[in-house]
């Protein structure tokens, strides 16, 4: 980036022109800088600047060769633009080849949204950090990032289907549009998640102002199929300050936004750089959840279940582990709910579906005792709801190329019996894929024992919290007894979880549970542990 002030003849340059062009310090005469172009190239470049300044062109673009400090010419493309005021010119210089391939990268629509035409998360991004250059560089007003997430949009897909939920979106979005000024950006971060770039905002006023007429734009009706929708969001607000950067600027509109989906305030917050710890921890590890699939920090561990009867393995549970790279393993129970709410949860999930059946086949591969060994994935309410699911499984059991009796899905009480109807529907196709299903945390929701018949299921995971207090205390032991009964007379089995102690395994066993899990057997470990669990024999 540059800026040519005429009355001084004076340009300021940004850090990185400095470093391209071998030149100490962030200010550079004019002709100083002409002296490193071309001189064939120079005559051009001098017409761009006078005819951008005098206002015979309102912008403009040279490609101009520029010597680098080995000696050599670099092609560039200089462009130039008018400041409002009239006062300086400012531009900058792009390495040809560069631009060029993001040209057109931008031509295949990487950067953009196919549904709504507008830029995607990298593209916003890129623009961002340019203006928060410019920021730096100029001083001025604020850049301010406004971080839009619609309210329950998923209901929408979930009762009209997604392709009408698309056409929603794309309405939306154009609305959206109607705020921005010349230099401004709108970008569909993913799903139903947009992101605004305004350049210099007078302050939180203003902010204040455009979330109101973004507020205005979304909540005029949008008809779809005779139904009509009223979208509302929740919107958060950041301010740029001179060290802020676009990663950093988008997540604090991200915490932002959390705190009006947590109930503080009415549709708008803005960041505040003092949040408390706890809010700052969670934004921050949000940042890094988007990109752990990429970086590859995921991986699974497996915890064995027991067999009360061989005193072998039975099945495993996997269990998702996230290998941050600066806080080491991070506990699924402090990501995943993050990931529940932003949605991530669907990526992740199919990661953990996939990783898993690949590692079961790769086991059923190599160690004959594993053919009658299945493993157990967790499935969260989000991937629960999802239209595609059963499809979704499908596939990953084609890809893997595991048989279907070799999976197991944990999915929660809660998540089972809301929306009755259509669960059972996607329980039953679940099962005819041939998966077995599991009900995790079992006697911790708030189901009614007696509906439990009516849905298509193979095991009850009676939940730790029981399991670790029938020893001490009557009535769990007496819950412990009747979800076993209960159970049996749906003929389905049972696995007591977080079992951890012997006199726990020997009250289980008297009661006619058939299967355990916890750390009295083992923890979850890696799968080279967990391999030789498989070849092992009765280890209890
Ligand atoms: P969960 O499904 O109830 O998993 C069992 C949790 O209990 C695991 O914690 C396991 O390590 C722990 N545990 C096992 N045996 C014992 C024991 O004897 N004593 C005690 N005190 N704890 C025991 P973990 O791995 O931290 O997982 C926590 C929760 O995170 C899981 O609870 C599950 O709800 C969620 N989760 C883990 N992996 C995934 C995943 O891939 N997808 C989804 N959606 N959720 C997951
Ligand atoms: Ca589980
Ligand atoms: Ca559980």
């Amino acid at each position: 980036m540059w800026d040519w002030d005429p009355a001084s003849d004076l340009v300021s340059v940004s850090a990185r022109w400095a470093d391209l062009a071998g030149h100490d310090g962030r200010s550079i005469a004019r002709e100083a800088w002409f002296e490193r172009v071309h001189p064939d190239d120079v005559a051009a470049l001098r017409r761009l600047l006078s005819e951008v300044h005098t206002g015979q062109r309102e912008r403009g673009e040279e490609a101009v060769r520029q010597r680098l400090p080995d000696g050599s010419w670099r092609r560039m493309v200089c462009s130039a633009t008018r400041a409002t005021d009239g006062a300086f010119v400012g531009g900058s210089l792009s390495d040809e080849t560069e631009l060029r391939s993001v040209r057109s990268r931008l031509q295949e629509e990487i950067l953009t949204d196919p549904l709504t035409g507008l830029p995607r998360r990298e593209l916003f991004l890129d623009r961002l950090n340019l203006a928060l250059d410019r920021f730096a560089l100029r001083g001025g007003l604020p850049v301010c990032v406004l971080y839009v997430d619609l309210d329950r949009f998923h209901k929408v897909n979930d009762s009209l289907g997604s392709v009408a939920g698309d056409g929603v979106l794309a309405q939306l979005a154009h609305r959206m549009e109607a705020p921005l000024r010349l230099g401004d950006t709108l970008a569909r971060l993913e799903g139903d998640k947009f992101v605004f770039l305004f350049d210099g905002v007078r302050g939180q006023r203003e902010a204040l102002r455009l979330a109101k007429e973004i507020d205005r734009a979304l909540s005029a009706p949008v008809r779809v199929e005779d139904v009509e929708i009223y979208a509302t969001a929740a919107i958060g607000a950041a301010l740029s300050r001179p060290d802020s950067t676009g990663e950093g600027l988008l997540r604090e509109s991200t915490a932002a936004m959390h705190r009006v989906k947590e109930g503080e305030g009415v549709g708008f917050a803005l960041f505040d750089p003092a949040l408390n710890d706890r809010e700052r921890d969670r934004m921050l590890l949000e940042a890094n959840l988007y990109q752990a699939i990429e970086r590859n920090e995921f991986l699974l561990h497996y915890q064995p279940v027991v067999s009360f009867e061989t005193g072998r393995l039975s099945s495993f549970e996997a269990l998702l582990r996230w290998r941050h790279p600066e806080r080491g393993m991070v506990s699924p129970d402090q990501f995943i709910p993050i990931a529940e709410e932003n949605g991530l949860i669907l990526r992740i999930g199919e990661w953990v579906l996939d990783e898993a059946c690949r590692q079961m086949k790769d086991w059923q591969n190599r160690i004959p005792a594993s053919a009658d060994i299945s493993v157990a994935v967790n499935l969260s309410a989000r991937q629960f709801e999802e239209p595609a699911l059963v499809e979704r499984i499908a596939e990953c059991l084609e890809r893997s190329a595991l048989q279907s009796r070799s999976l197991k899905l944990e999915m929660t009480e809660s998540v089972v019996m809301a929306r009755t109807q259509e669960n059972a529907g996607v329980l039953q196709e679940l099962r005819d894929l041939g998966v077995r299903l599991l009900i995790d945390d079992f006697g911790t929701g708030y189901s009614s024992l007696s509906s439990l018949h009516s849905f298509p299921l193979d095991s009850l995971k009676i939940d730790r919290s029981f399991v670790n207090r029938m020893e001490f205390e009557d009535d769990k032991a007496e819950i412990v007894n009747t979800i076993l009964s209960l159970a049996g007379t749906l003929g389905m089995d049972v696995v007591a979880e977080g079992v951890e102690t012997a006199a726990q395994l020997s009250m289980l066993r008297e009661l006619g549970c058939q299967h355990g899990q916890g750390w009295l057997f083992s923890k979850a470990v890696d799968h080279e542990a967990a391999s030789s669990w498989i070849e092992a024999g009765p280890r209890w």
